[in-house]
């Protein structure tokens, strides 16, 4: 009797430890209402986000796809807290991000959001592996951790002989790679990256989206990144296609 109790006990204590899992996994982690963002072009407006809603979940791997001039930047730019909305929310982890003071909001951004942006530029006096190690640094990470991970990242990314160039020394492609394996070196919650493999030749676009879906995996960071890549396209498990503005689809796969 005491045998059987016993294992009915242990029964519910793995039941409730998967169900645990399972909200753990489906857990969300960005929830965007109503969004809005409209530009002035010579006195006439530019309606560049027009009434988004959308949820994102811990762990997704998702690909935003739409015509150029669709919104897609802009979109990106506001999830990150780079550009305010002209209307609606974003709650990332429950929090909304544009009612924090300019202080706050670059402190949440840099503990929760990994950023591989064209605009968002490497530190030209830091060597590629410095640039990497800079934001460990601001999060005080032990010295040795830090070496650690820019360079198996620098690595991952095919730039374990660049470690000590600075940009300046790098092509625009190098530089990109740079900035994933920064975005990555942070362990943030969420990537955001805008058409991450533009500058990259096939062998390092197969490296960073094997980097990008191994952290996916066994990190459970989710990647949101806008693409024209096909092969980008290919690894997403989730597919939201823009136009002018507004979601035209939203496919899991
Ligand atoms: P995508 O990333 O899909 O190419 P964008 O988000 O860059 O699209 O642009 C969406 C629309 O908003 C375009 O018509 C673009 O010209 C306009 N736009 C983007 N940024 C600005 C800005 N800073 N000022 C005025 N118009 C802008």
């Amino acid at each position: 009797m005491l045998l059987v109790q016993t294992k009915i006990s242990k029964i519910t204590i793995y039941n409730k430890f998967l169900i645990q899992k399972i909200k753990y996994k489906q857990m969300k982690i960005i929830e965007i209402k109503e969004l809005h963002k409209t530009y002035e072009n010579a006195g006439i407006p530019v309606h560049a986000v027009n009434g988004i809603d959308l949820d994102f979940n811990q762990g997704e791997f998702a690909a935003i796809v739409g015509p150029s001039g669709s919104g897609k930047t802009t979109f990106l730019n506001m999830i990150g807290g780079l550009d305010s909305p002209t209307k609606g929310n974003i709650l990332i982890n429950g929090v909304e991000i544009n009612s924090l003071s300019d202080r706050k909001r670059i402190d949440f951004r840099m503990k929760n959001i990994g950023f591989v942006f064209q605009a968002y530029n490497l530190i030209p006096v830091l060597t590629a592996k410095e640039n990497v190690e800079f934001i460990m640094e601001l999060q005080k990470r032990p010295k040795k951790e830090r070496e650690q991970r820019a360079i198996s990242l620098l690595e991952a990314v095919g730039l374990g002989n660049k470690l000590n160039e600075r940009p300046k020394r790098l092509s625009g492609g190098q530089q990109q790679r740079v900035a994933v394996a920064r975005a990555l070196a942070s362990k943030p919650k969420f990537i955001l990256a805008d058409e991450p493999t533009a500058n990259l030749d096939s062998t390092s676009t197969k490296n960073l989206l094997n980097i990008m879906e191994k952290l996916n995996r066994e990190e459970n960071i989710t990647f949101i990144f806008s693409t024209h890549d096909q092969r980008v396209v290919d690894k997403a498990r989730r597919i939201i296609t823009i136009d002018d503005g507004k979601i035209k689809n939203d496919i899991k796969k």
